[in-house]
C-alpha cells in the first residue's frame, strides 16, 4: 500500500490521503494529533495523561521513506511518525465510530 496523494484542509482541520488501491482516508487533524505514538505521548497516556489538541493544525507533513508520514503540529510538537497502515486503521475505526 502506498500513498499517492496528500491533500490538507484547514477550514475544516482534515488531512485526506489518497492511496494507491483507490482508497481514499480522511483524519481529522485533532484525531491525528491524540493518536501520536511517540514515546513522549506513550509515556503520557500511560500515565493517564491527555493531549489538548481541539484547535490544532497540521504545519508540515514530511515522507518518511515510501509509507509513512511525520507530522508537524502547531503545538510544536513533531516527533510524531506514522506509518501508513497506523493511518489507515486510524480513519477505518473514525469511520465505525
Ligand atoms: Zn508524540
Amino acid at each position: 500500500m502506498q500513498i499517492l496523494g496528500i491533500r490538507t484542509d484547514d477550514a475544516k482541520g482534515i488531512l485526506n490521503l489518497d492511496l494507491d488501491d483507490g482508497t481514499q482516508c480522511s483524519l481529522s487533524y485533532t484525531r491525528l494529533r491524540t493518536a501520536c505514538r511517540c514515546a513522549e505521548c506513550t509515556a503520557l497516556h500511560r500515565r493517564g495523561g491527555s493531549i489538548a489538541a481541539a484547535d490544532i493544525i497540521l504545519k508540515t507533513i514530511e515522507p518518511v521513506g515510501s509509507n509513512a508520514l511525520n507530522l508537524h503540529f502547531s503545538d510544536g510538537h513533531a516527533r510524531g511518525i506514522y506509518p501508513l497502515p497506523y493511518l489507515v486503521e486510524l480513519a477505518m475505526a473514525k469511520l465505525q465510530a
